[in-house]
């Protein structure tokens, strides 16, 4: 039985390599979509049709467990790179480099010694022979390794959705001289700037932010139908980070304690980064105790889990605030909506829900890490992925060809097995190392016996 049961799980895992190879070799075009700032339970909250008329007929991820800091520039680089912040250097939107004494924010994020650390999809995917585009993505236009997709825009926010789908779709399609991409990336910034004003618990606001976005994914699809592109590309929809709801009552500020030539502010924002200009240790100590609501960290101690350390760029301390507090340096609240908080909180969390012909339909799984989108994305396209810290392992489960279950399940069947045949063979043994015992007892019991019973033969 041992051995069928091996044999049966041998096929499986034969027959879905034979399934694997099947699918690579007949990749079809990838659109990924990001709506900046889209909070998993959004889905809950607000009825959202269109998005949900997707994912009924491919697949939802509830949650995805996005990167530390949960900002824009670090999240939008993961996904395309499966790789934590600390390991492809765009560790905040706002940046310094010790090394070059540059500095990086959002108006001046060209230079591309600041993406280097890494390469993105639409860089990689060039060397399977595909065409690629990415639309106002950060980093989109940016050289990367001496290259850019084949196509792209960079961020001009009076550039409107219809308009950027519009460039996407045509470049996806190609023409007669050029052939279409096999990559796109498309970005847009809602509900991120309504949740910044209003702030997500507003639900008045944030209603007519996500009916807004929802109707663009319902543009999306009848775009994708009414160029034939809808049921013949794969579709991933997901955002890079979540949003907290902030308040004046939930401040700390620096200056209450701390003097403001004790240290060069980095980054000002959920997540502080600052270089002490005095004794670390001294500066440290006096941020540790400074707030309840604020957890002060050397760059030695980051949590292992936050994946934020092993970078240049991370200054010497960073401070994280609590879910809805607010650090700043003097003066009163500046938004009623923020994120980058720690990426285990829920509210940091966005979603991901995909359709297309190698999804299945109708599936849903609780939650994703989101450095798995790239590998993901990689296995789709048949492109070899770059060194990155995803795995395929759960992120299978959501593809049509493939059958994580069964699998699952028959693993499960032959460890089974292969416990109760250890099982039966310990006590076999036992029992017999029982038995091979009493002879030699009984052994000696008789020759104790033979011994007494000598004389008397004698
Ligand atoms: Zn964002």
């Amino acid at each position: 039985m041992l051995l069928q049961t091996l044999l049966g799980f041998l096929c499986s895992v034969g027959a879905l390599a034979t399934e694997n190879t099947t699918a690579q070799q007949s990749a079809v075009p990838l659109l990924l979509v990001s709506f900046d700032g889209f909070r998993a339970d959004y889905l809950q909250r607000f009825p959202m049709p269109n998005l949900k008329l997707l994912y009924s007929q491919g697949v939802l991820v509830e949650q995805l467990n996005n990167v530390f800091i949960t900002k824009t520039f670090p999240n939008h680089y993961s996904l395309v790179t499966g790789l934590y912040a600390e390991s492809h250097g765009i560790l905040a939107s706002t940046m310094y480099d010790p090394v070059s004494h540059k500095h990086f924010n959002l108006t001046s994020d060209k230079d591309p010694m600041w993406w280097n650390q890494a390469e993105p999809l639409w860089i990689t995917a060039l060397d399977s022979g595909y065409k690629t585009a990415a639309m106002m993505w950060p980093g989109s236009d940016v050289v990367i390794g001496n290259r850019t997709p084949t196509h792209f825009l960079p961020y001009n926010s009076t550039v409107t959705f219809q308009q950027r789908l519009e460039s996407v779709i045509n470049w996806m399609l190609g023409h007669e001289k050029e052939q279409g991409v096999m990559f796109a990336a498309l970005y847009w910034e809602e509900p991120d700037r309504s949740g910044h004003i209003f702030g997500p618990d507003n639900a008045t606001a944030m209603a007519k932010a996500l009916k807004e976005v929802d109707d663009n994914i319902g543009l999306l699809m009848s775009e994708l139908k009414r160029t034939g592109l809808w049921g013949n590309v794969n579709i991933l929809i997901t955002s890079d980070h979540g949003m907290a709801q902030c308040s004046a009552d939930r401040l700390i500020r620096l200056d209450d304690c701390l003097k403001s030539d004790n240290y060069t502010l980095v980054d000002l924002s959920a997540v502080t980064a600052l270089i002490p200009l005095q004794d670390p240790e001294v500066v440290f100590a006096l941020l540790n105790k400074c707030h309840a609501h604020m957890t002060a960290y050397l760059k030695k101690s980051i949590p292992d889990r936050l994946h934020y350390r092993d970078n240049e760029r991370i200054q010497p301390i960073i401070l994280i605030a609590d879910e809805g507090w607010t650090i700043v340096q003097r003066g009163d609240l500046p938004r009623l909506g923020d994120h980058g908080y720690d990426n285990s909180l829920p509210s940091m969390h966005p979603f991901l829900a995909a359709a297309g012909p190698s999804f299945r339909q109708g599936y849903q799984l609780k939650s994703l890490q989101s450095v798995d989108v790239y590998p993901l994305m990689c296995h789709l396209l048949s492109v070899p992925p770059r060194r990155n810290n995803g795995t395929l392992t759960q992120a299978r489960c959501l593809l049509a060809a493939e059958s994580c279950g069964d699998v699952a399940m028959v693993t499960a069947l032959v460890v089974g097995v292969l416990f109760i045949l250890s099982t039966i063979t310990g006590l076999f043994w036992l029992l017999r190392s029982r038995r091979s015992m009493g002879p030699r007892a009984f052994q000696r019991l008789q020759v104790d016996y033979d011994d007494d019973d000598d004389p008397l033969l004698e």
